[in-house]
């Protein structure tokens, strides 16, 4: 006899223990159905690692600066094994939180790979489990390419499980996990050379983004190779790796090479043909605004659906599915316009609405844009100095402000509070109404002439 549940989610990640979660809290019967650690990529592979190293990144970069401020401080060598066991120690302190936290909500966890038989049916190590409502959150893994010695590289997971910290690291990738991993393994004293195939990092970002951000890579010493491809991947007599690239080159003496080209989605085990769920070209799952998929009770959230791959989406969608389903709240659904998001480089960049380039092919000449750029205050005493640039982009006589890019130290933090006044559909006026705090870099935005 298979057992059965009001909720059933696949995957133990962001979107599934939300939609769980959310779910168990209105009195539903919910199960959990995840093969790998409790949490999912942001707790084990994503975010949570990404910004404990980002943290000593910056610690890094502090020691540095402490010197002008008259500390006689001195980085010395990093104690990787340190740095890792601890991370990976906090990693598991969450990990035994969900487990327990879901025994106190009544959420059924069940370990191993979902497959479904038919549309309410799944099977795990051979039990079969019945569902009215089943929530597809698979998440997304790291692609390699199909580059000759590919293998000898790895992936954004790989680099979470390095032992030792590679002293000569080559990242290829445009995207923010590229340039995060590249920013803070470089803060972190590793020589880097970022391998890009156009000529700029974060192609759909504010075009100032991508700029300064380079223009802070370079000082800070990263060695950007753009245009290139590689064709190939050698390991050397000493174990080094050799990378073939386009146009002749060849980059030599490397001790890792990361992979970080992009990510797809995770349903190959999921036997999906079983339950009529249409996927897309590329494999994701397509859902209407309210998390359903073509196949009436099965609903995707998160990474799955192609859409924002971002943890506070994937809970977003999953709470709002769960509000709909079991709190009667019919209209209840995730506004994907106007999400913020920050990339942890160094330094962070936020940003959210519209960049400059997409204002003005909507809204052509209506478009308004107030920039700023300085050295924030931090560095009046420091050696090293890296720059904090702002934009605000603004649409039609009442100067509704439509964008907001940040990059500098604190553009992490910065961005939160300004993207509900964005949302709220503030006016310059406004922010320039907004009494400043000073002396802050963020008194900028509500400043800027
Ligand atoms: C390096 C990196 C850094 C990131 N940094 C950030 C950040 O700073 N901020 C941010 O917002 N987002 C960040 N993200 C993105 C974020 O991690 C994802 O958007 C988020 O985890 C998506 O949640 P999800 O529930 O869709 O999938 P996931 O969190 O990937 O969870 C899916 C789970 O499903 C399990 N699973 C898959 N198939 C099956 C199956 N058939 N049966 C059982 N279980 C299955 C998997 O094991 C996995 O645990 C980062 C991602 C990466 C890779």
């Amino acid at each position: 006899m298979s057992k059965h549940y009001d909720l059933i989610a696949i995957g133990g990640g962001s979107g599934g223990l939300s939609a769980a979660e959310r779910a168990a809290k209105y009195g539903a019967k919910c199960a959990v159905i995840e093969s790998g650690p409790m949490g999912g990529t942001c707790v084990n592979v994503g975010c949570v690692p990404k910004k404990v190293m980002w943290y000593a990144g910056m610690l890094a970069h502090a020691v540095e600066d402490a010197k002008g401020y008259g500390f006689d401080a001195k980085t010395g060598a990093l104690d990787w094994d340190t740095l890792v066991k601890g991370r990976q120690g906090y990693i598991q302190g969450i990990n035994d939180w969900y487990h327990t936290y879901l025994a106190d909500s009544n959420i059924d966890e069940i370990v191993g790979t979902a497959t479904f038989i038919d549309a309410h049916t799944v099977e795990v190590n051979g039990e079969q489990y019945t569902a009215e409502h089943i929530v597809i959150a698979p998440g997304t893994q790291p692609v390699v390419p199909a580059t000759p010695g590919a293998e000898l590289g790895i992936d954004s997971d790989g680099f979470f499980a390095l032992k030792e910290q590679p002293r000569r690291m080559a990242v290829v990738g445009s995207g923010y996990i590229a340039v995060e991993i590249a920013g803070l393994m470089r803060a972190l004293g590793t020589e880097v050379t970022l391998i890009i195939r156009r000529q700029h990092v974060l192609g759909n970002f504010d075009a100032m983004l991508r700029e300064v951000l380079m223009e802070e890579m370079l000082s800070a010493g990263i060695n950007i190779m753009s245009s290139m491809e590689i064709e190939q991947v050698e390991k050397a007599a000493d174990g080094s790796l050799t990378l073939q690239c386009s146009g002749g080159h060849s980059l030599s003496g490397f001790d890792s090479l990361l992979w970080a080209i992009g990510r797809e989605p995770n349903t190959a085990a999921l036997n999906l043909p079983a339950t009529g769920v249409e996927v897309d070209k590329a494999g994701y799952i397509p859902t209407d605004d309210f998390q359903n998929t073509n196949v009436a009770g099965v609903y995707a959230v998160g990474d799955v659906t192609g859409r924002a791959a971002l943890t506070p989406v994937a809970i977003g969608a999953a709470r709002r599915l769960a509000d709909r389903l079991f709190d009667n709240k019919t209209e209840r659904k995730l506004d994907y316009a106007n999400i913020p998001t920050v990339v942890f480089s160094h330094p962070p960049i936020g940003t959210v609405g519209l960049s400059e380039d997409e204002a003005r092919a909507l809204h052509g000449d209506a478009v308004k844009v107030y920039s700023s750029r300085f050295t924030p205050m931090y560095h009046a005493l420091t050696e090293h100095k890296t720059q904090t640039a702002m934009k605000l982009v603004c649409v039609g006589a009442q100067e509704k402000v439509v964008g907001i890019h940040i990059i500098g130290l604190g553009a992490d933090e910065m961005l939160q509070g300004f993207a509900v006044a964005l949302r709220m559909g503030a006016t310059k006026k406004d922010l320039d109404d907004t009494v400043a705090i000073h002396p802050s870099s963020a008194e900028e935005l509500v400043t800027m002439r």
